[in-house]
């Protein structure tokens, strides 16, 4: 089964930006309840959509106080435990983050390493990629961040 997520979170200053559980030296970071970490958030998108259960809002919602600014890695360690119940296993999740400021290449590895971790696989099944938004857009404007994440999950 095949899942893909999006997110996206408004950028200002004076907040931190927490990307795939990696916290990164930033002058903006993610307006949100929670950390705003968007790529977590579209990975379980992802996994909520191969599973075919639905979406973070479904499962999270802001108005529950249980979740309400919870570290987005707990969403993912739910959705993982929904997987378990279902016995299915992560074939490969493959990340795209859109982002103009500043440059994550080197922290590429920490966030791969931090992904494979959450869920309990080898960072070979991890795939992190970034690109700018070119200055175009509110992106290019760093005014937001865009996240992408395809996802395959197969049977034990
Ligand atoms: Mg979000």
């Amino acid at each position: 089964m095949i899942g893909i997520g999006f997110d996206v979170h408004k950028l200002v200053e004076k907040r931190p930006l927490v990307l795939a559980g990696v916290t990164i030296p930033s002058e903006k970071g993610a307006l949100a309840h929670s950390d705003g970490d968007v790529i977590l958030h579209a990975l379980c998108d992802a996994l909520l959509g191969a599973m075919g259960v639905g979406d973070i809002g479904d499962h999270f919602p802001d108005t529950d106080p249980q979740w309400k600014g919870a570290s987005s890695s707990v969403f993912v360690q739910h959705v993982t435990l929904l997987m378990q119940e279902r016995r299915l296993f992560i074939v490969n999740i493959d990340c795209t983050l859109v982002l103009q400021e500043p440059k994550i290449a080197a922290y590429k590895h920490e966030m791969k390493s931090a992904i494979a971790a959450l869920c309990s696989i080898p960072e070979s099944r991890v795939n992190i990629k970034a690109t700018t938004n070119e200055h175009l857009g509110y992106v290019g404007r760093n005014e937001g961040v865009h996240a992408f994440v395809v996802c395959e999950l197969q049977k034990l």
